[in-house]
């Protein structure tokens, strides 16, 4: 049974296993245990067997997204489509014209495989793609306001999960923080107010992607501190952050969009691949072609830049916005924000009639979340399928599930599968293990 084994896995990996399955026999016999494994040699091979196959099982996988959680920043955010993997496999599994011009039979720039398509897009005179959106933010500041001040609103002093903030990211990038005004106001005198001719490099809105501020509160608008940037001939720059080029109103989703943003005319406006946009993890940096050509040649592109996996995947994600329609069916971050509750009713049934027991099954109507810091207040309409064992606590059956990498949602004493964020292909597994509890806990 395992004699193949020595050409699926590396040699080191099966001695361990080998070595280890032996010491633990001795350690049994030390203990004045008869282990089985000892003379039955089937069952030797199956112990190795099972650890070597433990030892091989990679630490990053796919599991199943069964929160209702989209873009699920511990899981990966943005799932990405077949057709969007074929451009990387293909990128990846052979050389490529990745700063290489063939026409001109010269070196080339690795910029421009996306940037005429999201300048197409967007309407933006020029764009540049960096490893996330953090790095565009330094990249952006480094290049325009080094040593400088920038203003931006206390109001909008962002932290965004894993230690991105916007006053730390200002300080690295050896730009000034200009704060002005109070949490929850400013006011167009606060920026005015702030600039100083010689000290101020730019005015900066940041989107406050992850949280609301309610109540008493006044913000400036992109087109007010347009009309104040053209006054004293200071450069906007907004760091709008979700990525979303679709409108989504019609789903509930009011967050600012790439082309509302862009009808504002800032100077640089950033934001994420892997949040709205439904693209591999980048930052995406477009704006005037003069500060985008500074920011190419800064010594921190280099540091920053993306890498070609990356922008295979980020160059086939903005193929689909083309087309609107085309892209709410491709991008799988924006089929599962546009499902209607008929769909998504359909799907959770499809999921019920493939469990073993529909028993202990109900389909119920839940709560789902955009996630990934974008559209903190809006709660989407969902369904899930919820699941109760008489003789299984709900903490086990999650252990269960996790245990099989399917990570589901627990509230009111039960397991909730929300099927708005599982693939077509999870259903089958979630189905194969329910169907092992069953028979495990009859
Ligand atoms: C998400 C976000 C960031 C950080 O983007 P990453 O791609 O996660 O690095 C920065 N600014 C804003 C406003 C964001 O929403």
């Amino acid at each position: 049974m395992p004699y193949f084994f020595k050409e699926n896995y590396p040699y080191g990996l099966i001695i361990d296993s080998i070595r280890e399955e032996i010491n633990s026999l001795r350690q049994q016999i030390l203990n004045d245990e008869e282990p089985l494994a000892l003379t039955d040699k089937d069952l030797f091979l199956r112990h190795v067997t099972e650890r070597i196959l433990n030892k091989a099982r990679p630490s990053l996988r796919k599991i199943v997204n069964a929160t209702g959680i989209v873009l699920h920043t511990n899981l990966g955010r943005s799932p990405l489509s077949k057709q969007t993997l074929e451009r990387v496999l293909e990128i990846s599994n052979s050389y490529s014209t990745l700063e290489y011009n063939v026409k001109l039979g010269k070196r080339g720039s690795r910029h421009d495989h996306v940037e005429s398509l999201i300048c197409k897009i967007t309407g933006a005179e020029a764009a540049m793609v960096v490893n996330n959106n953090a790095a565009a933010t330094m990249l952006v500041l480094s290049a325009m306001a080094k040593d400088k001040e920038v203003i931006v609103s206390r109001g909008e002093l962002v932290e965004i999960g894993g230690s991105f903030r916007i006053p730390d990211i200002m300080s690295l990038s050896g730009a000034t923080l200009k704060e002005i005004g109070t949490t929850n106001k400013t006011h167009f005198n606060d920026y005015e107010n702030a600039i100083d001719v010689e000290k101020t490099a730019a005015l900066m809105k940041v989107h406050t992607s992850n949280y609301r501020i309610i109540g008493f509160t006044e913000d400036v608008s992109l087109v007010e501190l347009r009309k104040l940037g053209d006054n004293y001939h200071l450069p906007v720059i907004y760091d709008m952050g979700n990525g979303l080029l679709a409108d989504l109103k019609d789903h509930h989703i009011f967050e600012p969009t790439i082309l509302e943003a862009m009808n504002a005319n800032p100077d640089v406006m950033l934001f994420s691949g892997d949040k709205l946009l439904g693209g591999p993890q980048a930052g995406i940096i477009i704006g005037k072609k003069t500060y985008i050509d500074q920011m190419k040649r800064h010594p921190l592109a280099r540091v920053v830049r993306i890498d070609k996996m990356t922008l295979a995947a980020l160059e086939a994600t903005f193929f689909n916005y083309q087309d609107i329609e085309r892209a709410k069916n491709h991008i799988p971050t924006l089929k599962m924000l546009t499902y209607s509750k008929e769909e998504l009713l359909k799907r959770a049934q499809t999921l019920q009639e493939l469990l073993p027991v529909n028993g202990n099954s109900a389909i119920e109507p839940c709560e789902d979340f955009v996630g990934g810091g974008s559209a903190p207040d809006v709660k989407l309409e969902g369904y899930a399928l919820t699941l109760h064992f008489d003789n299984l606590s709900t903490e086990k059956l999650e252990r269960l599930f996790r245990s099989h990498d399917i990570i589901v949602h627990v509230s009111s004493d039960k397991v909730w599968l929300h099927v708005r964020t599982l693939m077509d292909e999870d259903f089958k597994q979630i189905a194969d293990v329910l169907t092992n509890i069953n028979e495990t806990f009859k």
